[in-house]
Formats: C-alpha cells, structure tokens, sequence
C-alpha cells in the first residue's frame, strides 16, 4: 500500500508544472536561491553523518521521508564507503531529486575518513564518490575545508585546484563551492570570483566569537563578545550582496551543544527551531544542513516546516543575553545585511557619539569613508525584525542623514 502510495505521488508530482526537485505542492518545505547557480533548495538538508551508522533498509527509509517532505539537497563530506554506498543505493531511480553538495579532497584510507591535497587520492576520492552514489556528476564541488589564510593560500596554482577546475570543465561537477570554519578564508573565497557555495559554521555562538578565534578553542567559547564578528557580518554582507550561497552547517552549535543547557556555550537551551531561525535569517543563507542520524530525529527536524513565528523567535532570548534597554542599539549586527548595504551597526555608533558628543570632523570623516551612507536607506524594513532591541532603524537612518550630510 505504502509502494501504491509512493507511486501515485511521484506520478502526480511529475504531472505537476514545473515540479522537478522540489515537492513544495506535495509539503509545506521552503526554497530559497543557491547563490547564483539557478538551483532551488529546501531550507533545510541532509547532513551525510548518521548514514555511517544505518543499514540500507534505513537509508532508504530516511531518504524517502527526506524526499517525501520536500528535502532536496545533501551535503556528502564523509569518505567512508559505507556512508557513500548507503546513499548511493537510497537515491537509486530518483537521483534527479536530490540536489547534491559532495566534497573533494577527502579519502576513506587505514579505516578513516581523512581530508586530502595529495591529486592522486583527491582524483580516487572524487571518483568513489560517484561510483557509490551511482552518478556520472554532482551539482556542487565543495573543496573540503580550508580553514587557514595558509591553506587557501596553497590551493591557489596547485594541481589540487587545476583538477577542481578540470571537473567542472568535464561536467562532473556543476558549481565550485569550499567549506571554512574560518571567517578570513570564507570572505577571501567569497571574493575569489569562482566560488558559488561557501559551506560555513554559522549558530548563535559561533557568531559572537572574537575575531579568528577557533570554535573548538574552550577558552575562545567562554569568552564570546555581545555582537556578531565584524569580519562575519562582512562576509555575510558580501556574499548576499554578490549571490554567493552559504550552506551553513554546525547550526546546533557543532554536536548539538546550543541544545543543552550543560553544553551550550551560551549558558542555556535554545531549540532546533530558533537556532535554524537564526541563520535563515541572513539572505545569503540558502539552506541549514542537519546531522541527522536517524528518522526520529530527521521527523523531530521535520517539524521546522510547521513551526510558528513565535517558536522561531530567537531574538528574545539574544536581548536577555546582551542585557540592554528596548530602543538602544547595542552594535550587535544582528539586524545586518541591509538590504542596500548599509553598514547599519557603525552608522548608529557614529550617530551616538555625535549625539552625546557633538560632530566632530573625526566622525565625519569616518562617516564619509563607510562604503553605504544612511541616505541609502529605502524604507525596506528587511532590517527591523532582526534587530532583538526594537530599535527603530529606518528613524536612524534618517537622523543619521541629518546629522553628516548624506
Ligand atoms: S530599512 Fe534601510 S537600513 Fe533597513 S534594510 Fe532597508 S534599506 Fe537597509
Ligand atoms: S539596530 Fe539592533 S540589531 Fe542592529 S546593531 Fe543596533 S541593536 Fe543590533
């Protein structure tokens, strides 16, 4: 009965204009743009983790829930053949529906995944990759994890890169995207001209981390600062203001931290809900990818589609955090990107000392060398409801044209 079923919704689907990957008239999934590749993706994808552990059966079962519930993008980092293969054999006649992130420069070798440069074993990992999953392409190419100035450094002229560039020529992969953890190597990739996907680690945390600290440093954790990064909101900013996608991954914190009081680096609970709100929030993020290891959890993730306004409101609980008084901007960038670019955060601490201290030629000059004025501002609101202070941005803005002139 359940095959019957399967059936008549896959026939019912191809019947539907202009349904291909996504099942958004079967489910109540959401799409948004992969950057500038044309691809349309759910908001929330697979992460490849928990295949290691399945058995086909389960993998296929999960796969087909995933599908069913207009998932259609998975991100694959993981060398192991069993992951691979479990893949492979659950997407098998339906390749076509699922969107596929899979990585270069990993290899399965004495008993372990392990990240590679060497061309040899780049070449037969890619090449396993597509064996396994039964394809002759995949639509992203993600070069695995860069996560120092140094090693982007080196893939820069090195036969590692010659050979991503050969793939894409070949058709093999469809779109070059990395993965960073580190917010200096995702902006210069961002700016690199041929990248379309960064897969980053983006989370309530994370964000609030000093410049170039290191999520996995303990100390770095229990030293977070109130407002997001500034190199982080310019990395966001440039990649929604250029269409270059951000796959983000370590959404719960990076095991699921941020879900648990003991573990959260920010001394409480926040739900899945608020934490997949928090990135969704940023245009340039096009999907949140989830390490599900099994279909309970992949239901319990399910639930986003169905979640309220009020359960994804994360922002009550970042005022609580930082402590300030509803009107009062705190710098914090949350509210970022605006829309037209507006270095919103800088423009209000300019427009404060101004205020309380008088305009100086020092603050003007430093208003004028800001790449967007508060002039710009377009009445949007796009950035209103990110701010967790209530702060009245647009007014601001237009005091802030006042005050320096444009
Ligand atoms: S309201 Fe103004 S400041 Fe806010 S996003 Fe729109 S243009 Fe930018
Ligand atoms: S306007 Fe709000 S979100 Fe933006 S920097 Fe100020 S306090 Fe933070």
């Amino acid at each position: 009965m359940k095959k019957l079923y399967i059936l008549l919704a896959a026939t019912i689907c191809m019947m539907a204009a202009g349904c291909n990957r996504q099942s958004e008239k079967m489910t109540d999934m959401k799409y948004r743009p992969l950057g500038n590749t044309g691809l349309m993706v759910s908001e929330i994808s697979i992460g490849c983790g928990g295949f290691e552990k399945m058995d086909s059966a389960s993998a296929l079962e999960l796969m087909t829930v995933a599908l069913d519930s207009g998932m259609n993008y998975i991100d694959i980092y993981d060398a192991n053949p069993k992951t691979r293969s479990n893949i492979g054999y659950a997407l098998q006649g339906r390749r076509d529906k699922m969107i596929i992130q899979g990585h270069i420069g990993t290899i399965y070798k004495d008993g372990q995944h392990s990240r590679t440069r060497d061309i040899d074993e780049t070449r037969q990992g890619f090449e396993d990759l597509l064996s396994r999953l039964g394809t002759d392409y995949i639509e992203v190419g993600m070069i695995h994890i860069a996560d120092s100035p140094e090693e982007w450094q080196e893939l820069q002229n090195s036969p590692f890169l010659d050979y991503v560039f050969q793939l894409k020529q070949e058709g093999k992969i469809k779109h070059i995207g990395i993965s960073s953890h580190n917010t200096e190597v995702a902006l210069m990739a961002a700016k690199s001209g041929w990248i379309e996907v960064i897969m980053f680690s983006m989370n309530l945390a994370f964000d609030r981390l000093q410049a170039g600290a290191n999520p996995w440093d303990k100390n770095a954790m229990n030293n977070l600062q109130a407002g997001i990064d500034p190199m982080r909101i310019e990395l966001y900013d440039y990649c929604s203001t250029h269409n270059i996608a951000i796959t983000v991954m370590k959404t719960f914190g990076g095991g699921g931290r941020l879900l648990d009081e003991k573990q959260s680096p920010l001394g409480k609970a926040y739900t899945p809900e608020q934490c997949i709100a928090y990135c969704l929030a940023k245009p340039c993020v096009a999907t949140c990818i989830l390490g599900i290891d099994n279909i309970d959890e992949l239901k319990a993730d399910l639930h986003w589609m169905h979640t309220t306004e009020q359960e994804k409101d994360y922002t009550a609980t970042v005022k609580k955090d930082e402590a300030e008084q509803p009107g009062d901007c705190t710098y914090c960038n949350h509210c970022s990107p605006c829309a037209v670019g507006i270095p919103i955060a800088k423009i209000n601490e300019l427009l404060d000392k101004a205020t309380t201290e008088g305009l100086t030629p020092e603050l003007q000059a430093q208003y004028d060398a800001l790449p967007h004025h508060a002039g710009e501002c377009t009445d949007c609101e796009a950035c209103v409801s990110r701010c967790p202070f209530d702060v009245d941005i647009p007014a601001k803005m237009k005091k802030a044209k006042e005050v320096f002139g444009k």
